[in-house]
This record gives C-alpha cells, structure tokens and sequence, in this order.
C-alpha cells in the first residue's frame, strides 16, 4: 500500500467506472440499462467502507438514470443475523439511497443454484468430493506449483448426483463431502483449482429455516445471482479480481446449450477504502463489540455507519468523503483526518451555535443587580442568516469554562486573570476583580465587575478587548452529561502488525465523560441526534440516551481542523 494519498477532487468527467459504463451505453450493451448492486454479507454492521461502496453503486443508478439493487448475500447461516439485515437497511436508508423493489437475498436462489449444480454434475463438470476440507486445502499446491487432483474426481456422472442428493437429504455430518467443480487442478489461478460448490451445514438460516443442510459458497451463488437479476455492471473491491474468470466459468457452464442471453454482468473492481487510526475488517469489529471493548455496534468510537451517525456524522457528510476519496484501482490509506473535515464542512452550514460550558466555574458579576435577568439576542448561524435568532438569559451569577481563567497568565493569554478585561459573547465587557480558592487550591469562584455602558450591540465606549469568551447563565442553564471522544487506537495501521494483536494499540483515553456541564436553555426540548456547535468546543450532537431529565452529548468533531492545515501547506 502506498502512504497516506492526497486526496484529489474526482475529475469532471467522473472516475473510471464511469467512463466504462459511459464506454457501454454508447456502444448499445444491455439494451442501455444500467443496474448496480450493493451486495452485503449480513454477518455484521455496515461500516464506513461499506458506506464508500454504497455512494459508488447508488450513485452510478443516479447518475445513469438506472438502478441499484440490496441484495443480501446471506450464503453462510452460521454468521449471518436478521439484526444484521435490519441494521443494513436502515444505514443504506440513512444515507439517503434506496434500492430498486424489494431488497432480494441471494438465499432466495438456492433452488435455482441446486438446480444449476445438478445441470454441471450432469455435463461432468462437478464431483462430489468425500475427503476432509484440510485434505483438500493440502492438495491445493501452491502458486508455483499445481494442485493434486482428488481421488473422487472422476467418479461417474450417477455416483456423483446420488451422492449430491444424499448430501441434499441430509444423509451425511458436516465436512463428510463437498460438491467441487471439475475444472483444472494446475491452473495459474489457484480459484479455478476445483474449488467447492457446495458444503454440508446442518443450522437452520434466517431465511430459509430447515430447508436446507447444504449450503452454496459464495462463489457459487455472487455472480449468478448477480445474473438471475440482471445486474449490468457488478462493481467489487480489487480482491475480486481473480474471482472474475471463476465467475465467468460458472455461467459459461449454467449457459451451456441455452441462448446467449440479453444481459450478462460485467465485473469491474476498485480498490476498498482503507482509514488510518482504525480496523474495518467485521471480525475485528465483530471482536470489539463481544469483548466489550467498545459499547456495541454503534459506539460513537466504532468506524461503523451507526458508530459515525451516533457521533453525529451526517448522511452529507459521509457522501462528501465518499465522493472526494474517489475511485482508485490501486489500494491507499485514507487520513482519518479527512473524513473529519468533511463533517466540519457541512455542520458549518447547519449546525445551529449555542453555549455549552463543558468544565464549568463559577463567575458573580459583583454590580450586577441579584435578580436581573437580560435576554440576550444571539445570531444562531452566521452561515446561515435563515437560521434567525434567539434570546439567551444574562444573569448575575454565569458559568465560564475553568481553562478560561488563569491566576497567573502569560502575556499572549487573551482571556481572563486578575485585573484583566474580556468580552463576554452576547454580553458585557468584564474586568476580573478578584477570585476565591477551595481548600483544595482550586479556583472555585471568580468575582467580575461588567461596564453597562459595553452591551453587546449596544457599545458606545469603543472599548477594545483581545479575548472573547462563551458562558451560560448560572440560574438558568441547564445541567448536561458530555461525551468527547478519541482515536479508538493509537497506531495508524493497528491491524498492521505481523506480531502484534490490534488490541495492544488500543487509545486508553478514546472516551472522556464529563457529568458537570452546563448549556443554555434553549436545549432544554431536544431530540436524539440534534445537531450543535458548542461554540469554541466543535460541533456535538444529542446522544439517544439523553433525555429532558439528563441531557446527554456527543462530541462528533473538535473545531480545529487539521485536515484543512495540512493541505494549505
Ligand atoms: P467480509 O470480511 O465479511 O467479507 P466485507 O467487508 O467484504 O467483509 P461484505 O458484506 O461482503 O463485507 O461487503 C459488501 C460490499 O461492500 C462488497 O461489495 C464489498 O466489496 C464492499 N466493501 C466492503 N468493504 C469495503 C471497503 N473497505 N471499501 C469499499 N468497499 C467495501
Ligand atoms: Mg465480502
């Protein structure tokens, strides 16, 4: 893989993919029908390079003005799960795509596969193979070296379809036998060294229940099934490559004697997103969530599609990035960074601002009057004038972040210390007085005069400060629970290590909850998955634990944006 890759605004013309499908259509193929699909295995949550793979093939039936199918390729009832489908649907969904019809399942096609597999044991293109799944993998050979062919290879056409309905009845334990196509033991493509059709599972499949104890592989059931719904163009990642002329095979084989048909699916492969700070692979996710690493599928820290919607990414935001990593053939990592910057870009545009205080202290206006209370004008987007304004209360006891005072500042410390002068937003210009410690040593409050005559809005001193600061009325906000998030893993390529298990890069510090917040009492109605700035904090978003009675947010990014500083340079 190559190190970190810029990421270049995709060409005008589209990506390669599309200047093929483009190549296509003006060549009349397919009757000028376009129809993707995004085929899934529902044996985990979506994450966000799946998300990439939804963007492409939905996106090219936008495009195209044609169709992207959900098809579920739920071949193995080992690991696969209805949550898993029903989790699938909704991100796809969230996104903002939806399928052509009814989502399909490949397990819907087992009659049709079974059928097509008797069709090759009967032109002697299959066997029934007795010897274990380990024997089979040693006679294999290797890349250099050609396979060993089985001793069941040449049984007669009968024996094998007698011993494939036995299969099919369930007369044999699992690993007893395999259905493997007849192909060639040497050839240079190790995928076409008889590879297995059909294995023997005795569990029943969220589908299908008890129907079957046999089961097809994958390669067996992809690329027909990707023909049975006259899919024109099967977009997959590079490792799919030297699956193509298997794939090809086998509906050459089903094709046999039959008319050419009108459609046949042409299979072009890009490389998979790769993101660096995290893993992506779903038994790594899959280990995460049953180890109690992180709290489930959706954990804000997770790379999932729920995990980033959780944390407050939003559906723009996510086909944003997937848009400006583009279309590769060759394999690159992606800066985390990136993806960051995306989420920035849009929340800068509609989240509204509002004030938090996230390590609050106390500070009295000392020549405030006690039970005075100001509404405050506040814009709620400078991006976005629609967005209006709203009253915020200003009172004689507020809360300022703690790191916003110091008893001792530096020079370039614009913000508040003894004797020293800032503007409260939406407020007054304040000189601190003086301050009060705990017994601890701890600053506990800080004691303020305001000049009435510098109202926000209303200033007719002229006065200048450096250093503008956010709080919150003390009497009127609200308590709040805080949650800021973290790389998952300190490592770039945690899962990059050839004697290291991903888990020993694991970031100690990827969750901070802070329980003593404050925000403005605007929040007090909000609902899961509202979206904010916290001015000065980054944009948050509401966790769908909150409630009236416990607030609770998510950080979804800081405001600094490394990602827009690294490429200025
Ligand atoms: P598994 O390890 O279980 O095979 P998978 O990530 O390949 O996992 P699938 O459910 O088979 O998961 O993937 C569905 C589709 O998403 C496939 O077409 C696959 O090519 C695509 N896809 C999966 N991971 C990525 C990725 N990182 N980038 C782009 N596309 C991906
Ligand atoms: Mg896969």
């Amino acid at each position: 893989m190559s190190k970190t890759e810029e990421v270049s605004t995709p060409a005008p013309k589209g990506n390669f993919i599309h200047q093929e499908i483009e190549k296509d259509l003006k060549e009349g193929k397919n009757g000028g029908a376009v129809l993707t699909r995004f085929p899934p295995e529902p044996n985990g949550y979506l994450h966000i390079g799946h998300a990439k793979s939804i963007c492409l093939n939905f996106g090219i039936a936008e495009k195209y003005n044609g169709g992207c199918n959900l098809r579920f390729d739920d071949t193995n009832p080992t690991k696969e799960e209805v949550e898993y489908v029903e989790s699938i649907k909704q991100d796809v969904r969230w996104l903002g795509f939806e399928w052509e019809g009814q989502e399909k399942y490949a397990s819907d096609y087992f009659d049709q596969l079974f059928e097509w597999a008797v069709k090759l044991i009967k032109n002697g293109k299959a066997y029934v193979d007795d010897q274990s799944a380990e024997a089979i993998a040693a006679q294999k050979g290797t890349p250099t070296e050609p396979g060993v062919e089985s001793e069941f290879r040449n049984r007669s056409v009968e024996e094998n379809l007698d011993l494939f309905m036995r299969m099919r009845n369930g007369e044999f334990k699992e690993g007893e036998r395999v259905l493997r196509a007849k192909i060639d033991m040497a050839s240079p493509n190790m995928h076409m060294r008889d590879p297995i059709m059909y294995r023997i599972i005795h569990k029943s499949h969220h589908r299908t229940g008890n129907k079957w104890c046999i089961y097809p592989m994958y390669d067996f059931t992809h690329g027909q099934s990707d023909f049975i719904e006259g899919i024109t163009h099967s977009i997959c990642t590079l490792e799919f490559e030297v699956h193509r002329p298997l794939y090809n095979w086998f509906l050459d084989q089903i094709l046999e004697g039959e008319p050419e048909p009108e459609r046949r699916p042409r299979q072009i492969e890009f490389a998979r997103l790769n993101l660096n700070y995290t893993v992506m692979s779903k038994r790594r996710l899959l280990e995460l969530v049953q180890k109690g690493i992180v709290n489930g599928w959706d954990d804000p820290r997770m790379p999932t599609i729920s995990g980033l919607r959780r944390r407050g990414y939003t559906p723009a935001s996510i086909r944003m990035f997937a848009e400006r990593v583009g279309v590769a053939k060759r394999d690159n990592i992606i800066d985390v960074a990136l993806l960051e910057h995306c989420v920035r870009e849009d929340l800068n545009k509609r989240a509204p601002r509002v004030n938090a205080v996230i390590d609050p202290v106390k500070l009295v206006l000392i020549n405030y009057p006690e039970d005075k209370v100001e509404w405050m004008e506040a814009v709620n987007n400078p991006e976005d004038e629609s967005q209006g304004t709203r009253q915020i209360p200003f009172t004689r006891e507020l809360y300022i972040e703690r790191n916003d005072f110091m008893e001792n500042p530096p020079k370039k410390f614009f913000r508040l210390g003894p004797g020293r002068e800032v503007r409260l937003k939406n407020g007054y210009i304040i000189k601190c007085e003086d301050y009060k410690k705990n017994e601890n040593g701890e600053v506990e409050e800080i004691y303020c005069t305001y000049d009435p005559e510098t109202r926000s809005g209303n200033d007719t001193t002229g006065k200048k400060v450096k250093g503008t600061l956010h709080w919150v009325s003390a009497s009127h906000s609200l308590p709040a629970e805080v949650r800021l998030y973290d790389r998952l893993f300190m490592d770039e390529d945690p899962a990059g290590h050839k004697d290291k298990d991903f888990k020993e890069f694991l970031n100690p510090d990827s969750l901070n909850i802070l329980t003593n917040c404050r925000v403005e009492p605007s929040l007090k109605d909000v609902k899961a998955l509202d979206f904010f700035q916290f001015q000065r904090l980054g944009y948050f978003c509401v966790d769908p634990d909150s409630t009236p009675g416990h607030l609770v947010f998510n950080r979804t990014v800081p405001l600094k944006d490394t990602w827009a500083k690294m490429t200025k340079k």
